[in-house]
């Protein structure tokens, strides 16, 4: 039976510790700030923002949340990301997608300061993680590093297999693990005799979004497996991209859907946060 890699827990410590260096830094004059921004009612996003104020309050934070309404003009947001760039309270700047539709997203990411892009998603934090030259990476894909980091594993050497290749979970993940050395193998939708290549992998990180697509025949027996994929059944439960039940008994470290990578994602959005705080203080 695989060892569970509980990212509920990991990410709680991960808090804590942030939490202690927000207070040292704090004392010494910077206390580290988060501006979320988000425009129009869709639920799931709410949801999403409200975790990650509940974030910057547990990390001891500075936080600032500006709510716009969904007709809101593009250049209106434009404006109030301008103030937030030049704020000093401000370390990051977090513009909760999908944004409605008369809305340029690129346009819009790209008007992040980018030592403010505490998402990571603008050209040039992409580039700067290309380049292996970078302070804030992606949340997810470092969350998933993380992870793995604080399991014990070494990444150096083994084979990692992506399967998915976005450019917010695959792509920048694959560079992160390039970066710490791993053989990286990228799959996707046309890749061909997948189970051959996913039978190889040291480390298997399945970003796919679809449920339970990778089966136990498609592990390599001891394997690190990551379920980066969040899929909400007809009955409202949720489930990964790994056939769970199947894969523990194959695997030899697993993360579980809900209380794996998810947890993550804000951990890391808080580490970013804190990053950006003190290399603006520097
Ligand atoms: P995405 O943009 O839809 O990408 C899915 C990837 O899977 C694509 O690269 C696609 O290939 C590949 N794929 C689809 N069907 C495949 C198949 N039959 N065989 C091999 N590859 C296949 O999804 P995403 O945004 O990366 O998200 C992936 C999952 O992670 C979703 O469930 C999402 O909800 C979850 N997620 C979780 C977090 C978190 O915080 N835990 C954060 C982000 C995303 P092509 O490129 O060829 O189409």
């Amino acid at each position: 039976m695989a060892q569970i890699i509980d990212g509920k827990a990991v990410s709680k410590l991960i808090r804590q510790e942030l939490k202690q260096e927000a207070e040292r830094m704090a004392a010494q004059g910077t206390r580290p700030g988060l501006a979320v921004i988000i425009v129009g009612e869709d639920p799931a996003s709410q949801v999403y923002v409200r975790n990650k104020q509940k974030g910057c309050e547990e990390c001891g934070f500075y936080s600032e949340m500006h709510s716009l309404p969904d007709n809101t003009p593009e250049a209106e947001l434009l404006e109030l990301i301008e103030q937030l760039n030049t704020k000093p309270e401000i370390h990051g700047i977090l513009v909760q997608l999908p944004l409605p539709k008369h809305i340029d997203e690129g346009r819009v990411i790209e008007a992040i300061a980018p030592e403010k892009d505490v998402d990571a998603f603008s050209p040039v934090n992409v580039g700067r993680v290309v380049v292996g030259d970078y302070i804030l990476a992606p949340c997810t894909p470092a969350g998933v590093v993380e992870l793995i980091d604080r399991s014990g594993m070494d990444i150096k050497g083994r084979h990692c297999v992506i399967i998915g290749r976005s450019n917010i979970v695959g792509k920048p993940l694959a560079l992160l693990m390039l970066h710490r050395h791993a053989t990286v193998t990228i799959c996707h939708s046309r890749t061909q005799n997948l189970a051959d290549i996913t039978r190889q992998a040291d480390i298997l990180v399945a970003a796919v979004g679809k449920p339970r697509f990778v089966t136990a025949d498609m592990i390599k027996p001891g394997a690190t497996v990551i379920d980066v994929g969040v899929n909400r059944l007809p009955d409202g439960t949720l489930c990964g991209d790994v056939d769970y039940d199947a894969a523990e008994k194959v695997a030899g470290l697993i993360t579980p859907v809900p209380g794996g990578v998810g947890p993550m994602t804000i951990a890391m959005l808080m580490k970013n946060t804190l990053a950006a705080a003190r290399a603006a203080r520097n």
